[in-house]
Formats: structure tokens, C-alpha cells, sequence
């Protein structure tokens, strides 16, 4: 049992979010605290001035697209997970940065997130966990993944 009521989950789809779920789901038990899960579609959009001239509509990503397959693949990961009544979030952008504005806008009390995802394991904290932790108003649990 905790005292978290308002938990986000970041979910990047590496191997590791299956570890990170299953600690979260360990945490949200005993009180009903409110789970929600967030994957960030990391694209950047080629907005370089430098390449206008070589861009054509066959480079055109359909930002709308992306969100929506995102959402499906948030949909089927609850579901293996047997993830009921969780809110389901997709943003575009740096997960860093979204996921720190979620929180701030959405008054989370606690963070789970895994100590490494897709971005390597280089660091003692991968960068997404190391860049929450530096501007965070809630508790951040960063759930050690091994290589
Ligand atoms: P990384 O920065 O890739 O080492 O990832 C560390 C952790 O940050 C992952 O285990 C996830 O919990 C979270 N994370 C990384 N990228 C994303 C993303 N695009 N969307 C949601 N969470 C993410």
C-alpha cells in the first residue's frame, strides 16, 4: 500500500517498460490510486530552413497518423498487461520535457519510469530519467533496469 493517488507510468515500448509496469502495478495496489500511463512519440518535425528546397510531400510524416498508431500500441500494451481503468496518454515531442508537463499540468504525486530505455545504458541514469529527476515537483521512482 501507498500514499501515491495520482501515479504516471512512462512507457517507451523498450523491454524495459515491462519491468516498469509490473513495479507500478506493485505500487498502486492497497489505496486506489489513479494510474496513468504516458508514451511521448519522439519525431522531430524537418523544419530546418537549410532542406526546404529538397523536401517534397513524399517526406511528409502524418503527425496524426503516428499519434494514432502510439495509441494503439499504449491500447495493446494495457491489455497484456490486464491494465484496467488506466488513462491512456500520447504526446509528441521530447519525453524529458512532456513528461515533466504532464505532471506539472496534471498534479502527479509520484513518476515511474525505468533507469534506462531505448536511449542506452551508458549512463548511470538513462537521459530521460536523469533529465525528470532535475525539474520535478513529485516523487520520481526510477526502476533499475539491467543490461
Ligand atoms: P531512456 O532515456 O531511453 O534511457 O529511457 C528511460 C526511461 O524513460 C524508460 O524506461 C521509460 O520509462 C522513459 N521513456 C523514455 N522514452 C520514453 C518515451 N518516448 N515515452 C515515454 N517514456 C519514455
Amino acid at each position: 500500500m501507498s500514499d501515491y493517488q495520482n501515479i504516471l507510468v512512462a512507457v517507451d515500448f523498450s523491454d524495459a517498460a515491462n519491468t516498469v509496469i509490473s513495479k507500478a502495478l506493485d505500487m498502486a495496489t492497497g489505496e486506489p490510486a489513479k494510474l496513468t500511463l504516458i508514451h511521448v512519440v519522439e519525431y522531430l518535425p524537418p523544419i530546418d530552413i537549410a532542406y526546404e528546397p529538397v523536401l517534397t510531400s513524399s517526406w511528409t510524416i502524418d503527425e496524426n497518423e503516428l499519434i494514432d498508431q502510439a495509441k494503439n500500441s499504449l491500447k495493446k500494451f494495457s491489455v497484456k498487461h490486464k491494465l484496467e481503468n488506466t488513462e491512456q496518454i500520447v504526446v509528441i515531442g521530447t519525453p524529458k520535457h512532456e513528461i515533466t508537463q504532464y505532471i506539472k499540468d496534471h498534479q502527479c504525486d509520484l513518476v515511474i519510469l525505468g533507469s534506462h530505455g531505448r536511449h542506452g545504458l551508458g549512463l548511470l541514469l538513462g537521459s530521460t530519467a536523469n533529465g525528470v529527476l532535475h525539474d520535478m515537483p513529485c516523487d520520481v521512482l526510477a526502476i533499475k533496469i539491467k543490461a
